[in-house]
Formats: structure tokens, C-alpha cells, sequence
């Protein structure tokens, strides 16, 4: 069995605790690895050991840290096909999937190589005689990133590469149902020639989590995953007096008017709802038709469409539309959650319950589902499932589908499918939901723009990646600087002699 490490002071370096998590393989069942489960004090001496990193790392000039990124950027292209093997060995995900994982990480790194211009400060010359002011942004010391299992490259680079660009150390605590990748990714940064110490990948749970909540050294903490646990960290981290910021979790609704393209609005709903076995913070998991009409119409798309879809481990090819789920109890959850929404009186249209995958029975493979006339008190609608489970949620009218969603406690994301520009217009200038789409299933935004959820999805003041990242990670200092020369004749010395 393979033991599995942490990464610090730039090496591999086993557990100490003698607390191990298993990890799985989801395609089989197998427990194909152990991760060690960080204690209080590892946690401790590995934010200490960042801590005398940083300051070499802080003063380390911007552009000489972005080409660092830079060199990153070239390595994960390298290692694309290796980076996506190991992460659909652990999380299930089809390999063109894994690879748009460590793609979507990437672009972040590549952004991060402007490191230097999204740094600079401000000027203003002659605020007063003799007198200048300037801003700059500087690192904020030893930060952190917790992340969750379902993008295990992508979201721990979102928050490393920021971090590190911006002069920070960087300790990064990844899921573990999904931890090699991450390692992976620092032996990387080191290839890329980032100094030893600077990143550190602790591997843990709850201990390893309130290890950084509670140590007075770490500044920030950047955290994705479930809804309450983010709201933990965001009260405890704050009550702490770190910087903090949490996404959460979602419940994405995609409505389609009746002047859609139903056509579009069907394929666009089979990968946004069960792509990635819908694991993705950013799925349609509710569809609202508008009208009755243009609900039987859409159903009557859907059901081929589903019935099509190819569900098996990532192995048996790039046509595989979606693997399994993460575990064994992911799995139990959605079959619970989908049994609920049966007993509470939805219909179920496409029934995956009893899904087997031939030469994969032990796998943690679930069907796909089709849920219609969901309620909103059902608990398939107001629960995120995290499976490959769309639950159809009927409106009479426009104002009725834009209510439902607005009413939902998430707002991650949502999308709306129309010909009208007016109707799309008004959309997303009244939704409460933090990314929006137009024709759109899945509006990630890209490295450059900010990603962040509203409502229940997001805790904080800033989102990801793009320019708020560098916000997030940096403080800004402000010089008010006056030399004596300047004042002698009334702040007008400076232009004589230049005269
Ligand atoms: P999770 O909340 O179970 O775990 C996330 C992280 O928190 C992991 O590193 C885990 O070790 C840690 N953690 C778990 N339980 C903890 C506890 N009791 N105390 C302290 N730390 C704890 O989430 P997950 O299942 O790994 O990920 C799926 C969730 O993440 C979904 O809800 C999904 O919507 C959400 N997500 C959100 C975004 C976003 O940007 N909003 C992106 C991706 C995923």
C-alpha cells in the first residue's frame, strides 16, 4: 500500500502522527493509497519553517518571482498527460476532464506572471510642498489555502499561484480524498525554482484545519468546499483576526424560456448536469422551463439525451462522458437524496438507481437522473446533491423563474437560455448570484476576471483569482514623504532648476 506524504522545506517528508486517511481509487472501490493526517505540532513547525522563507521569498523582486510562475506554466504543460492520470486515479473524473482541471490552474499561473504590473503601487507627486505619497502592496507573510477534492489541481493553484507571485509563503492543506496531485504540484514549483520552504503541502483533516485557524503566524485564509465548513472557518479564522475568505457550496439553476433553443438548451443541460458525475461547484443541478409547454418539450430532449450518456472509469477511453463519484459514501448520499426526492413526490423521468458498471461492481459509479415537478420543500431542492442528478423545477412565467432562484440560499452560479436580449438583460442586472450566464450552462469566468459565489456560496470581501486575488494576499502600505529641499520656495524648486 502506498504511504503518502507532506511536502515541506522542499522535500517529501512522511507523517508524523500515525493517523492516515484512506484514499480511494473510485473506478474500483480499492483503497489504493494512505495520506498522512497532519498533527498540531507538524502543522506548527511546518508554518514556522514558512515563516523564515517568506522573508528572502518577499524581497525577492516581482518579475524574478513571476518568471517563476512562468516556468511553472511551461512544466504543467510538460506534464499535462502525468498531472491528469494521477488525478483521475483519485478523484474519477475522464482524463479530458482531469486535464481541463490543471488547464483552468494554469491560465492562473499564467496570469500570475504579470506579477510585477498587478503589484504596482500608486503615485502622487506634490500632494503638498515638498510633499510625496505613494502606495504599495506588500505580502502579507505565511498564508494559506484549504481545498476541496473535486478540482484537486485547480483550486489549489488558484490560490498558490497569487500567493506566491505576491511575495507570500504559501501553506496549502488539500483534501484528502484527493491528495497526490497536490504534491505533485509542489515538487513542480520547486522544478520551477521557487526556494524551499515557501510552499508547503500539509496533508490532514480537522485537526490540520483548526491547526491554521488557530496559529498566530498564518494571515490569510483562502478556503473552497462545503458550505458549512466554510462557514466555520470563516467565523473561527475571523474571531482570530485573519483575513478570510470561503467559498462554498451551490445549487446552480438554469432557466430556459420558451423562445430558447431547446435544442442548445438540452445539450448544454447534459454537460452542465452530469459532467464530472455532476461533482462541480459550478453544475446545473435545476432546470426551470418557463411555461408547461416548453418543460414537456425540454424533457422530451433530455431523455435521449441521457440515455446516451456513457458512464465508466476513466481508463476506457476519452468518449466516456462522466466516471464515478468520489467515494463509497458520496455515493450513499446521492442514493439517499434521490430516494427522498421519490418519497417526497417528484417524478422520476430517467431512473439511474441500481446503476451497476460491469467489471467495476465495487466502483462508486451512480447513474444518471432525471427528476420532474420538483417543489421547492423538497430536499432535492434544497439540498446540494453533488451527483448526476437534475432535478426539473416547473415556473409559469419569467418572474416566477427568477424568483425561485433568487429565493435559493446558494448563489454560485446560474444561467439563463433565451433568444431575447431584453429578458437576458434583465437577468443578469436583477440576480442575486455571482456568476451568470447567457446561452451559457457553465460561466466560469476566466483567470483574469474574479470567480465568486454570492449568498450561502461565498464569506468574505474578495473572490478569486484575477485582480482581487492579488488583493486578498497583499496589504497595501501608503508613504506620505516630504524633503526639505521641495519646501524652499514654496514646492516650486524642483521645477526652477529643471527650468
Ligand atoms: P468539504 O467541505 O468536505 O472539504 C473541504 C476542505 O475542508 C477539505 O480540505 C477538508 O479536509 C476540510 N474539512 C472537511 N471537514 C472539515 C471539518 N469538520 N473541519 C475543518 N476542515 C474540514 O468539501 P468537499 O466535499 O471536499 O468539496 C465539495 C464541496 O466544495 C461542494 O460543496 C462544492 O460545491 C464546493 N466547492 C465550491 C467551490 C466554489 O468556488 N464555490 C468550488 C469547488 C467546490
Amino acid at each position: 500500500m502506498q504511504e503518502l506524504s507532506h511536502f515541506i522545506d522542499g522535500k517529501l517528508v512522511k507523517g508524523q502522527s500515525g493517523r492516515f486517511a484512506d484514499v480511494f481509487n473510485p473506478a474500483t472501490g480499492e483503497v489504493q493509497a494512505k495520506v498522512p493526517l497532519a498533527s498540531n505540532d507538524e502543522m506548527a513547525a511546518a508554518i514556522a519553517s514558512a515563516s523564515q522563507a517568506q522573508v528572502a521569498w518577499g524581497a525577492t523582486n516581482p518579475q524574478k518571482r513571476g518568471r517563476v510562475m512562468m516556468n511553472m506554466v511551461n512544466l504543467l504543460n510538460r506534464d499535462m498527460d502525468k498531472l491528469a492520470e494521477a488525478l483521475s486515479r483519485e478523484h474519477g473524473k475522464t482524463i479530458p476532464d482531469a486535464k481541463g482541471d490543471v488547464q483552468r490552474g494554469l491560465e492562473v499561473f499564467e496570469f500570475c506572471i504579470g506579477a510585477p504590473h498587478l503589484l504596482k503601487g500608486e503615485f502622487t507627486e506634490s500632494a503638498g510642498p515638498g510633499i510625496d505619497m505613494y502606495s504599495m502592496r506588500q505580502p502579507l507573510g505565511v498564508v494559506s489555502g484549504i481545498t476541496p477534492f473535486n478540482f484537486p489541481a485547480m483550486v489549489p493553484m488558484w490560490k498558490m499561484a497569487p500567493a506566491l507571485a505576491s511575495g507570500n509563503a504559501f501553506i496549502l492543506k488539500p483534501s484528502e480524498r484527493a491528495p497526490s496531485v497536490p504534491l505533485m504540484l509542489a515538487e513542480l514549483m520547486k522544478e520551477a525554482g521557487l526556494p524551499d520552504g515557501v510552499l508547503q503541502v500539509m496533508n490532514g483533516d480537522k485537526e490540520a484545519v483548526d491547526a491554521i485557524l488557530d496559529n498566530e503566524t498564518i494571515q490569510a485564509i483562502g478556503f473552497v468546499g462545503s458550505t458549512p465548513i466554510a462557514q466555520y472557518i470563516y467565523s473561527r479564522g475571523c474571531a482570530n483576526g485573519k483575513r478570510v475568505q470561503c467559498f462554498g457550496g451551490a445549487k446552480n439553476h438554469m432557466i430556459i424560456m420558451p423562445d430558447a433553443d431547446l435544442d442548445q438548451a438540452a445539450d448544454a443541460l447534459i454537460g452542465a448536469g452530469y459532467g464530472a458525475a455532476g461533482e462541480r461547484c459550478m453544475a446545473i443541478s435545476v432546470a426551470v422551463p418557463v411555461g408547461d409547454e416548453t418543460a414537456d418539450r425540454l424533457i422530451e430532449k433530455l431523455v435521449p439525451r441521457i440515455e446516451k450518456l456513457k458512464v465508466g472509469p476513466y481508463t476506457a477511453g476519452d468518449d466516456i462522458d462522466y466516471g464515478p463519484v468520489v467515494t463509497g459514501a458520496a455515493k450513499a448520499n446521492i442514493e439517499r437524496l434521490v430516494q427522498a426526492g421519490v418519497d417526497q413526490g417528484a417524478k422520476l423521468v430517467v431512473d439511474g438507481r441500481g446503476f451497476k458498471m460491469q467489471g467495476y461492481e465495487n466502483g462508486f459509479f451512480v447513474g444518471p437522473h432525471l427528476f420532474d415537478h420538483v417543489t421547492t420543500d423538497m430536499d432535492i431542492y434544497t439540498t446540494e446533491i453533488f451527483g448526476p442528478v437534475l432535478s426539473t423545477v416547473r415556473a409559469q412565467t419569467y418572474e416566477e423563474a427568477l424568483a425561485l432562484a433568487m429565493d435559493h440560499e446558494y448563489g454560485n452560479g446560474t444561467a439563463i437560455f433565451t433568444r431575447d436580449g431584453d429578458t437576458a438583460r434583465d437577468f443578469a442586472s436583477r440576480i442575486n448570484i455571482g456568476m451568470v450566464g447567457i446561452n451559457v450552462p457553465i460561466p466560469v469566468p476566466l483567470a483574469y476576471h474574479t470567480f465568486g459565489g454570492w449568498k450561502k456560496s461565498g464569506f468574505g470581501d474578495l473572490n478569486q483569482h484575477g485582480p482581487d486575488a492579488f488583493r486578498f494576499y497583499t496589504r497595501t502600505k501608503t508613504v506620505t514623504s516630504r524633503w526639505p529641499s521641495g519646501l524652499k520656495e514654496g514646492g516650486e524648486f524642483h521645477f526652477k532648476a529643471m527650468e
